[in-house]
């Protein structure tokens, strides 16, 4: 037969439908349409058969019933893995129903908010704080207020691009304010600062390279130097955190500069993400002097970028984790806080219980997420040896609940310091079928 023969013996629309009466009719007639359109263009490149017709109906209609959002083992040893969603929300134990977002339980009338998360930043910036969607939209916010319409002094050296197209000038120019760039890209004085002053200046913004790193000839002024320069002309000193640290977590091999440092060498205002090392949700947060928080509070766009009941709720639970000190309680801490000798034990135990051909090696997990690109962790992994490695690595991710593992030298690896132990019968049973998947076919 040839092409346009096999085309005539398509089903229609009609006969299609018959065949998915277990979901709504309009629903089977609009996904049946749009499957058999595409299956013309396949059978015209003899690329497939009229009767794969049925098939591909009920695959589009199933991965539309299935949930795309699922539930990932994450075996890489990126503690903030962009693509998985930055930091683990293991310990987050959402509200169903109704809850009291806006409501005072104490008076039985309407609250804000913000009640729920101020006390607990309050406990650890000891600053006036907001919470909005992510830390794109508080830098946005900031400028917007602060100075759309006059000029903002960064250096050169700190007009970053962060990924997936925020990048600082971007930012800037969307916000209404004017970018002031000074210095070179390698180096910029506390005098380069001074001199671009003038009565067009309404702000000076320092940013955290976050994702690079700059060595060799290279300098900028202190925290401190910005600061009382910012006093001096009476301009506020906005700095840009990104990771927003808010614990010391040197002891854990991890140097990221703190926010509460930052304040207390007199910046006025900093802002940073909530997802990256301070180990919740996505939201971003804006803490400093009081009335320019305050200003950045009363700005209509406010509303627009807060965040709602689930993030309030998540970020609530992570923030008292912070101050508490619960690192058990907070996925991203737990994660750092593993020794190389912790991991190596679990490790050990983890493949003297698996039938594979695996060992455990020396290497190394890595921070992500855009934060503290050159610093990693030492750790021991998981290396398993198979005919079939790029296929088992398929199965896992295929699985349920996905396993993301990764493949070096030809062995599949596996890092458990971004395994939490709950999760290990899981990987166990995964591992074991995908083998076995990986060898049967
Ligand atoms: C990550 C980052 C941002 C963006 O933060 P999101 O919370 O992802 O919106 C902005 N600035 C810096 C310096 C960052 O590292």
């Amino acid at each position: 037969m040839t092409a346009k023969e096999k085309l005539r013996t398509l089903p229609s629309v009609d006969e299609l439908v018959r065949e998915a009466s277990d979901v709504p009719h309009a629903l089977a007639v609009r996904i049946a349409r749009r499957e058999l359109a595409k299956l013309r263009g396949d059978v015209l490149a003899e690329a497939a058969n009229p009767e794969d017709a049925g098939p591909r109906l009920r695959r589009a209609l199933d991965a539309l019933s299935q949930p795309s959002l699922r539930k990932v083992i994450n075996a890489t040893g990126v503690v903030l893995h962009t693509n998985l969603g930055r930091a683990s929300l293991e310990a987050f134990e959402p509200i169903a129903g109704y809850s009291n977002l806006e409501y005072d339980l104490s008076l039985g009338k309407r609250g804000k908010r913000d009640q729920h998360l101020a006390p607990l930043l309050d406990a650890l910036l000891e600053r006036p704080a907001i919470v909005v969607n992510n830390n794109a939209s508080a830098v946005y916010l900031v400028l917007h207020e602060l100075a759309a319409g006059h000029e903002v002094i960064v250096s050169r050296g700190e007009l970053i691009e962060i990924g997936d197209g925020f990048r600082i000038p971007d930012i800037m120019a969307q916000s209404g304010a004017i970018l002031r760039e000074v210095g070179a890209t390698n180096r910029t004085t506390i005098e380069d600062y001074r001199q671009a002053i003038s009565d067009r200046t309404r702000l000076i913004m320092r940013v955290h390279p976050s994702n690079f790193h700059m060595s060799g000839f290279s300098a900028k002024p202190s925290l401190e130097q910005l600061a009382a320069l910012g006093r001096e002309h009476k301009l506020p000193v906005y700095e840009d955190l990104g990771s927003g640290c808010l614990v010391d977590l040197k002891p854990w091999g991890v140097d990221e500069p703190l926010a509460q440092a930052s304040l207390e060498a007199g910046i006025d205002l900093v802002s940073f993400s909530t997802d990256k090392l301070l180990g919740g949700p996505q939201s971003g947060i804006i803490a400093g002097e009081n009335t320019l928080v305050q200003r950045i509070r009363r700005n209509p766009m406010y509303r627009a970028f807060r965040v709602d009941k689930l993030i309030t709720q998540a970020l609530e639970q992570t923030l008292r984790s912070l101050v508490f000190e619960k690192w058990n309680l907070n996925p991203t801490l737990k994660c750092l806080s593993q020794s190389p000798d912790e991991l190596r034990a679990r490790a050990l135990i983890l493949i003297s219980q698996l039938e594979l051909n695996a060992e455990v090696i020396q290497g190394e997990s890595v921070l992500g997420g855009g934060s503290t690109p050159d610093q990693v962790l030492p750790a021991w992994l998981i290396a398993i040896r198979d005919p079939k490695p790029s296929r088992m690595e398929k199965h896992l991710r295929l699985g349920t609940p996905a396993v993301i593992a990764r493949i070096e030298n030809d062995r599949l690896v596996l890092d458990l310091r971004t395994v939490s132990p709950s999760e290990e019968s899981e990987l166990r049973a995964a591992l074991e079928s995908a083998a076995a998947q990986a060898r049967s076919r």
